[in-house]
């Protein structure tokens, strides 16, 4: 098992932290601070210990230097001294003597925040490529080391895994909820169900091949169903078909026909938008012109009855083009009934729990996982790269 916080004795220590605060802003606005509330209870915990904090994090990504104003950490140095009801100071720069000097004065229970640690992209790369020096010089800052940004543990960068390697480290407190949520799925209780949505079926094929055999059953949407049905010769008319995985469909339909189940009737348009000709058509009818943009109310039905009697439901991707409102309506039913009917649901991808967000159901699941890529990862069965370099 991977050191948690009851691993390590942080009492009294400097402590550095790599939290995940790569939330959206708009016009230089927080958006959504989930990420933000998520990383509370680990920053707490480091306060009731009487440590000095240094917190860490990424945001956006970092190529030129018109990138750099719009990804500063600064507003959310702000929201944290809101929900901390204590300053949080800010270092405007990621290294130098200004940085030091905030570094040496901390005081017990006082936390810092550094600037966007992708600000060292633009000095070659060095966060992203884990340059060995830049890790060993932010290693300095602290006694010890708690990694709790889950949506990076897949990604080996000089603010996680390097620093991991130079200190006692162990995970906080929400990659430790992630993982123990995320491990269920390894040995599910059954029935087990995978509901399966989204744009592309070739980015999924690892996690797909890694849970056919534990699934009962696996309920498609999406892009991810067109093709499958494509896969099985029905005629989708202009719907997104990812053709370079049309073999990989025809070989798990083969072999997995008693667990596969694709939609009988989908939700077009005559083009991505919420107006037209919107209807549902069986998926036997379909006009050239269709495009295919959420699943049909008779599906839902289908889906709806082999879920009754699911003990745990893993969800990736919406079931249809959920930034429109009329195409977020299979996802919103299907979700509402997980939901009504207390079946334990976890949820994994970004537009997934975006989706869930959007519908006000994200607290209402058993988990909504805050990793994208780093969840797949985990559910690929790899090791995640963050992990590693703490255990
Ligand atoms: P997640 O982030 O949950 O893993 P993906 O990134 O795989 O999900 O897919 C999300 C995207 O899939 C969304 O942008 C959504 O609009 C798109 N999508 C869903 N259904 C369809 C469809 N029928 N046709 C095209 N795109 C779709
Ligand atoms: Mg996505």
């Amino acid at each position: 098992m991977v050191k948690t916080l009851k691993d390590l004795d942080i009492k009294n220590k400097r402590v550095i932290i790599r939290c995940d605060f790569n939330v959206p802003y708009k016009n230089g606005k927080i958006i959504d601070d989930t990420r933000i509330i998520e990383s509370i209870d680990t920053i707490k915990y480091c306060i009731d210990n009487n440590c000095k904090i240094i917190l860490l994090s990424h945001k956006g990504r970092i190529k030129e230097e018109k990138d750099l104003k719009e990804n500063t950490l600064k507003p959310v140095a702000k929201r944290l001294t809101k929900l901390l009801h204590r300053t949080v100071r800010f270092s405007h720069v990621t290294r130098g003597e200004e940085l030091e000097n905030m570094v040496s004065k901390l005081k017990n229970k006082q936390v810092l925040l550094i600037e966007n640690t992708r600000y060292e992209d633009l000095n070659g790369k060095k966060e992203s490529s884990n340059d060995k020096k830049l890790a060993k010089y932010w290693s300095k800052f602290g006694d010890v080391f708690i990694n709790d940004a889950f949506g990076t543990m897949h990604r080996s960068h000089a603010s996680n895994v390097g620093i991991a390697n130079n200190l006692p480290s162990c995970v906080g407190l929400l990659v430790e909820k992630e993982l123990n949520k995320l491990e269920e799925l390894k040995n599910p209780e059954r029935p087990f169900v995978l509901i399966l949505g989204g744009k592309k079926v070739s980015d999924k094929i690892p996690m797909i091949e890694n849970l056919i055999d534990k699934v009962d059953y696996i309920l498609l949407g999406g892009g991810m169903a067109n093709t499958f049905l494509s896969a099985e010769s029905f005629n989708l008319g202009k719907s997104l078909i990812d053709e370079e995985s049309i073999d990989f469909c025809k070989k798990m339909l083969k072999k997995y026909a008693d667990k596969i189940v694709l939609p009988v009737d989908l939700k077009v348009n005559n083009k991505i938008d919420n107006n037209g000709k919107i209807e549902i058509k069986d998926i036997t009818d379909f006009d050239e012109d269709d495009i295919a943009l959420d699943i049909g109310s008779k599906t839902v039905k289908i889906y709806e009855d082999i879920l009754k009697t699911s003990k745990i439901v893993f969800w990736n991707g919406p079931l249809g083009i959920y930034e429109y409102s009329n195409f977020i309506q299979g996802t919103k039913e299907i979700l509402n009934y997980l939901v009504d009917n207390d079946i334990k649901t976890i949820l994994g991808g970004g537009d997934v729990v975006a989706a869930a967000s959007i519908l006000k159901l994200k607290d209402k699941v058993y988990h909504a996982s805050t990793g994208g890529g780093a969840t797949l990862e985990f559910l690929e069965g790899k090791t995640l790269e963050g992990l590693k370099a703490i255990k």
